[in-house]
C-alpha cells in the first residue's frame, strides 16, 4: 500500500461489571442489559479486540491489523498492540486493587505485561473521591493493617473533580469509587491484584477472588501517595500533555468552533478518543472523519497532520 493511510475506526467492546451503571450510554453506544462498567474504546487485547468500522480494514480486529498490516504502527515494537484505552462507569466502588510490572507479570502472569494505568476523570460526585496510595510503610505492616480490617488506615483517599488526572504506576494501590466516569490508558493488559471487596456477591452469590500475597509482593511501600489530581501541565494551543513515562504519552487536546487545531501525527500511532462536546470533524491527507463524543480512532504510522474541527475534547496516547 503506497497511499497515504486513512484513520481507522473502531468499534468498542462492552463489559458487564457488578460495580458498573447506564452511564455509557451517554456516549451513544448500545451498551448490554444489566451493569456495564468498561468500554474497551481501543484494544487489541484477547478480553475484547476491538473491530475496525468502514474503511479497507473493515471488519478485521486491532490484533489482525497489528500483526498482518504492521506499516500502519511502524517503529511500534513488541508483539502486541502496547495500550488499551477504555471508558469505565463506576456506578459502585471498584475493588480496591494494585498491578504489577512488567518484569513481575511476565514471571508470574504467563508472559502478560505489567500495567501503568492512568484516568482522566470525565465527571464524578461533587464531593468525590478517589483511593490512590496506601500509608502502610512495610509488607508486614501492610499484611497486620489487613487482617485488622483497618481499610480507612490502609488507604489514601483523595478529593475529585472533573478534569483531574492520575498517574497509576504498578505497585500503587487504587480504587476508583462510586458515581465517577473515567477515561483509563493503560498498557495493554488484564492482570488485576484484587486486596479487598468490600465482602460483596456477585449475581450468583458468591465472592470475587483475592490476590493479597501477589498483590503484597507487588505494593510500593515507599511510594509517596498523592494528595491533589489536579492538572497543572501548562496548556498550548489546547495541548496539554497530561503524563509521559516509558510505555506512553497521554495529550488532553481541546478543540473550540471557529479553532481548529492541528496535530502533528508523527509517532508510530496515535489513540484518539473523543470524550467531550458535540463532536467534529477529524481531517488528514486521506479524507475527512466524522467523530462524536465516544469515538475512538488510531491514526497510523505515516499519516501526516491532524486537523481538528468542531467542539470537543479529545485523550490522545501514543508510544
Ligand atoms: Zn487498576
Amino acid at each position: 500500500m503506497n497511499e497515504t493511510p486513512g484513520l481507522i475506526v473502531l468499534k468498542p467492546v462492552f463489559h458487564n461489571n457488578i460495580w458498573g451503571g447506564r452511564r455509557l450510554e451517554q456516549f451513544g453506544y448500545e451498551i448490554p442489559d444489566g451493569p456495564v462498567g468498561e468500554c474497551w474504546g481501543i484494544s487489541a487485547h484477547p478480553h475484547g479486540d476491538c473491530e475496525v468500522v468502514g474503511g479497507p480494514f473493515d471488519g478485521m480486529t486491532l490484533s489482525q491489523l497489528w500483526d498482518e498490516h504492521h506499516e500502519l504502527f511502524e517503529g511500534a515494537k513488541g508483539d502486541r498492540f502496547p495500550l488499551l484505552i477504555k471508558i469505565l462507569d463506576a456506578y459502585d466502588d471498584l475493588s480496591i486493587q494494585v498491578h504489577p510490572d512488567d518484569a513481575y507479570a511476565c514471571e508470574h502472569e504467563n508472559g502478560s505485561l505489567g500495567k501503568h494505568e492512568c484516568w482522566y476523570v470525565l465527571d464524578c460526585h461533587e464531593q468525590g473521591h478517589i483511593i490512590v496510595g496506601q500509608h502502610a510503610h512495610s509488607r508486614e505492616e501492610f499484611a497486620q493493617m489487613v487482617k485488622e480490617n483497618r481499610w480507612y488506615d490502609m488507604e489514601n483517599f483523595v478529593p475529585i473533580q472533573k478534569g483531574d488526572f492520575f498517574d497509576i504506576k504498578p505497585g500503587t494501590v487504587h480504587a476508583i469509587l462510586g458515581a465517577t466516569l473515567i477515561l483509563e490508558t493503560q498498557q495493554s493488559s488484564d492482570v488485576t491484584y484484587r486486596v479487598y471487596d468490600y465482602d460483596r456477591k456477585q449475581a450468583d452469590g458468591t465472592l470475587r477472588e483475592l490476590h493479597l500475597e501477589k498483590a503484597m509482593d507487588v505494593i510500593d511501600y515507599d511510594a509517596q501517595a498523592p494528595t491533589s489530581g489536579k492538572v497543572t501541565a501548562p496548556e498550548v494551543d489546547g495541548v496539554t500533555k497530561l503524563m509521559s513515562c516509558k510505555y506512553f504519552d497521554v495529550l488532553r487536546v481541546r478543540v473550540d468552533k471557529d479553532d481548529p487545531r492541528i496535530l502533528a501525527q508523527d509517532h508510530p500511532f496515535m489513540c484518539l478518543s473523543v470524550v467531550e462536546g458535540e463532536g467534529g470533524t477529524i481531517t488528514t491527507a486521506a479524507g475527512t472523519w466524522q467523530v462524536r463524543k465516544g469515538s475512538h480512532l488510531v491514526a497510523p504510522f505515516g499519516c501526516g497532520d491532524l486537523r481538528l474541527e468542531g467542539d470537543m475534547t479529545l485523550i490522545c496516547s501514543y508510544v
